[in-house]
């Protein structure tokens, strides 16, 4: 099947993938099969959402209530977040031993 072919019309350019990334704060799932490419979350945050740019989700361009915020805006929950806690924060809160 080449990028030409009309059976591909509709479909996703890619399939089956979801991508993680995150930070201190957050972390973003992009499922890219259910993106329907509305634009919703690169004109709300464009600090954060940029297709031109590799990765296109950049966290340290908000805060993570911002991304938050705008992950809620995703009509089609391409994008979710999780509670996060990074593996250092979580450290830092274990019991010493006694
Ligand atoms: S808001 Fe959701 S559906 Fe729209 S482009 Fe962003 S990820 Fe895709």
């Amino acid at each position: 099947m080449t990028a030409d072919d009309p059976r591909q019309a509709g479909e996703p350019r890619t399939r089956d993938v979801t991508r993680a990334c995150e930070n201190a704060h957050i972390r973003v799932l992009w499922d890219a099969t259910r993106c329907i490419h509305t634009a919703i979350c690169l004109r709300r945050l464009p600090e954060v959402f940029d297709v031109g740019a590799r990765p296109w989700i950049d966290l340290s361009g908000a805060e993570a209530e911002e991304i938050a915020a705008t992950i809620r805006a995703c009509p089609t929950g391409a994008l979710a977040t999780k509670a996060w806690r990074s593996p250092t924060s979580s450290r830092t809160n274990r019991r010493r031993p006694r």
